[in-house]
This record gives structure tokens, C-alpha cells and sequence, in this order.
């Protein structure tokens, strides 16, 4: 296909995600990445021309495992991992049940305790969940109000039956970013035996990634979020550590994790993880400033308005505030009108009335994490994007806020009560 074309291609991916006729401001970056056309070009031969099972000994099958290789390549320099410390998955969720179900399979002679937190995304949380109804116990580790664990808990919650410690490099919702190198000391100080692994589907490609100096043995990454494709992802183990299969059949992926390899979506991934690499510093800077624009635009317009997440240790796209007095859901509703795709902190749109376990783990109240509104910045958002949720937004929440009756109930209440 011709460049332009593909260009067009994701272009038209990109903005025209409805009818075309209103500008669509794409603010969910963190839910999902477009397909870049880069990586799309680099994907197509291998769906055609190039369809070959890696598995198999002529020239289709070579010109497969040749490219696999090179994919595992990039995404180890992505994260400074050797390359046969890569195992490509269907995604960062099965990462997570791999690095989890697996660790806990190959170590449960040695304990039956795991660690991990109370923010983490629900692959590593509903996971710990099924591995306590087969009898392991779980710690889940409290956070801060900025979202922070404190290292000296993960210290104090480590037993001699501690087999497994999964905290997250960095939070989904709120943007907050542990200290994972610390933890990993910590944890190695007291027994190096006990397996470290980090959900990083939110920071490989966006944040410095170094599987050295974060000082852990697993790490679950994702193609989907540094735009590549969906359904393809990376669990990083370092060499040494005991770890179960968790797809059993084939010997693919040197008979770790079985099953015909995506050789189109696993080039996708290589191609998006380079990409990343080159661009990481030069994205990193630029989509800070737009964060902090767009967090002290809306901190300083709007009031009765907090920010969710740590202020500084807080990935460079994420914006995370809460709006009293009104849903998040009813806000995303009138952005979605003005064309700006965004996220909320409730889970109501998955049929629960709860809001997000992470917001009421750093402690807001129901009501407040319910009024909660995530904005997540990619490489295609601008100032432009930025200065028009700016101008928007003000009047959304102030339109919200005369229909509730909250807002009413408050502003009847006496200045100092
Ligand atoms: N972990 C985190 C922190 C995530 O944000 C996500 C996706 O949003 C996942 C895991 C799951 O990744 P995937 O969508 O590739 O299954």
C-alpha cells in the first residue's frame, strides 16, 4: 500500500472516530492508543505476503521467525532487558495472570503469602482475588492520599511464607508512580527468593523503563497503549526466576507460553516499542507541559475541584480531578458532545454504581470519587486540544452543578459550617 495512503489510513482512525463532521479531541490515551501508521505498514506484509507459522522450517516460516526475533529485540532495548527474557503475550492482562498465577504455581513449596496493593488494575487485583480462593493469603497494601505506597510496609508485610510481591510502576487512573526500586531493595534485603513483579503497561514507552534499575523480575507490558496494536503484549522475566507456564500446548515462545505466535501484532509491538524508545524524552517533556497546563487551567477556573494523584511523581499524560457536587459519568456525556473523548472515575458505565477502587483507596469519599474526570494526552494532542477542554469545560461544570442539588444544598450552607 502506498505511504500516503496509510498515513490516511490511521489518520482517519484517529479523528474520525464518528460522523466526521464535529473536530474530535481524543483525551483517553491511557484507555487506548491509535494504531500509528508506521506500525501499521510495518504489520501489513505479515497478514499477507509474509503469513507463515514461525514454527516451521521453510522459507515463509523463517521470514516469520526472523521478524518475531526482531520484535523481541526492540521490546527488550524498550526496556533494557535481554532478549530472551521476552515472552510475547495476547496483552498486558494475561502478562499479569502469567506473572501472578505462574509465580505463585512454580514457588507455593516455599509459602503461600503475596503482596501487592490496593490500586492495582483489576488483572493483578481479580487475579489475587481467585489465588486467595485457592488458599494463598493476600496483603493488599494501603496508599497514601496521593496514591504512594510506603516502602516500609511492603517491609513490615513480608513473612517467611512471602513468595510473590506485584506492585504497579505506575497507576491507570490516577497517574501516580511508585517507587519501585526502592521496594525491589527492600524486598531483596529480606529475602532475594521472594519474586518482585511490576505492572508497567502504563509506563513502558512513556517513562524511563529499566528492568535493572527498577530491580525487578517480572514485568507485564502492553502494545496498545504506545500505539501499537491491540492484543499483544510482553512479560519480561529475568533469567533464573521460577515461573509456572500459563498457556500450555506448543513449544513456542521456548515452550513458555504456547500458542501460534500473532507474528502481525508482535511486529506491530516491535515497531511501536522502537518508536517509543527514539521518541520517549522528546514526548515526555512535551506532554508534561500540556499536562501541567491542562491540570492548572482547570485547578485554577474551576472551583470545588481536587486533584487526584501525586502532584510531581505522576506520569507526564495523566490528568485525574474530581468536580463536587456532580458525576463524572453526566461530565463525560457534555464532553462527548463537544467532541472530547475522555474518561471518568465511577465504574457506572460497566453496570456498578462503585466508584473507581482506586479513588476510594487514597481515601476521597464516594461522592467526590464519583465526580472524578481522567484526561490522558497522547502524541497527537496539541495546546490547541488542550486550550479547548480549557474553554469548554468551565461551563460543563458550572451547567452540572446548577441542576444538583447538592451544589444548591451547599451554597444554602452557612460560609463557616
Ligand atoms: N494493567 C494496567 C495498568 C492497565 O492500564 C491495563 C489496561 O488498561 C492492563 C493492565 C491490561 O492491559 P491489556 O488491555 O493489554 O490487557
Amino acid at each position: 500500500m502506498h505511504k500516503q495512503q496509510l498515513a490516511n489510513m490511521a489518520g482517519l482512525i484517529r479523528t474520525n472516530i464518528g460522523d466526521g463532521k464535529l473536530k474530535r479531541t481524543y483525551l483517553d490515551n491511557a484507555a487506548t492508543t491509535p494504531v500509528r501508521s508506521e506500525v501499521l505498514e510495518a504489520m501489513l506484509p505479515y497478514f499477507t505476503q509474509k503469513f507463515g507459522n514461525a514454527s516451521t522450517i521453510y522459507s515463509y516460516g523463517r521470514e516469520a521467525k526472523e521478524a518475531l526475533e526482531e520484535s523481541r529485540k526492540n521490546v527488550a532495548q524498550l526496556i533494557g532487558a535481554n532478549t530472551e527474557e521476552i515472552f510475547f503475550t495476547s496483552g498486558g492482562t494475561e502478562s499479569d495472570n502469567w506473572a501472578l498465577r505462574g509465580a505463585v504455581s512454580a514457588n507455593v513449596k516455599k509459602g503461600k503469602h503475596v503482596i501487592t496493593s490496593s490500586v492495582e488494575h483489576h488483572a493483578v487485583l481479580y487475579t489475587c482475588r481467585d489465588l486467595e480462593k485457592q488458599g494463598f493469603k493476600i496483603t493488599y497494601l494501603p496508599v497514601d492520599k496521593d496514591g504512594l505506597i510506603n516502602v516500609k510496609d511492603v517491609a513490615d508485610a513480608i513473612t517467611d511464607e512471602t513468595i510473590l510481591v506485584s506492585i504497579m510502576h505506575a497507576n491507570n487512573e490516577i497517574g501516580t508512580i511508585q517507587p519501585i526500586n526502592e521496594i525491589a531493595k527492600i524486598i531483596k534485603q529480606k529475602n532475594p527468593e521472594i519474586i518482585f513483579h511490576t505492572d508497567a503497561v502504563q509506563t513502558a514507552g512513556k517513562i524511563p523503563v529499566n528492568v535493572n534499575n527498577l530491580g525487578v523480575d517480572l514485568l507485564s507490558m502492553s502494545a496498545h497503549k504506545i500505539y501499537g496494536p491491540k492484543g499483544v503484549g510482553a512479560l519480561y522475566i529475568r533469567k533464573g526466576t521460577r515461573i509456572a507456564p500459563f498457556m500450555t500446548g506448543g513449544a513456542q515462545e521456548s515452550s513458555r507460553r504456547a500458542g501460534t505466535e500473532n507474528i502481525a501484532g508482535i511486529v506491530g509491538f516491535g515497531k511501536a516499542a522502537e518508536l517509543a524508545e527514539c521518541e520517549q524524552q522528546e514526548q515526555y517533556e512535551r506532554l508534561t507541559l500540556l499536562r501541567d497546563r491542562l491540570m492548572q487551567g482547570i485547578l485554577n477556573t474551576i472551583p470545588y475541584t481536587r486533584l487526584n494523584g501525586h502532584p510531581t511523581l505522576r506520569l507526564p499524560h495523566n490528568v485525574n480531578i474530581s468536580f463536587e457536587f456532580i458525576e463524572g459519568e453526566s461530565i463525560l456525556l457534555n464532553l462527548d458532545m463537544k467532541g472530547i473523548c475522555a474518561s471518568s472515575g465511577s465504574a457506572c458505565t460497566s453496570g456498578s454504581l462503585d466508584p473507581s477502587h482506586v479513588l476510594l483507596a487514597i481515601g476521597l469519599p464516594h461522592e467526590i470519587a464519583h465526580g472524578s474526570l481522567r484526561l490522558t494526552l497522547g502524541r497527537e494532542n496539541s495546546e490547541e486540544d488542550v486550550d479547548y477542554v480549557l474553554e469548554v469545560l468551565p461551563s460543563i461544570i458550572n451547567k452540572l452543578r446548577q441542576m444538583s442539588p447538592l451544589f444548591a444544598k451547599r451554597k444554602e450552607q452557612p460560609k463557616n459550617v
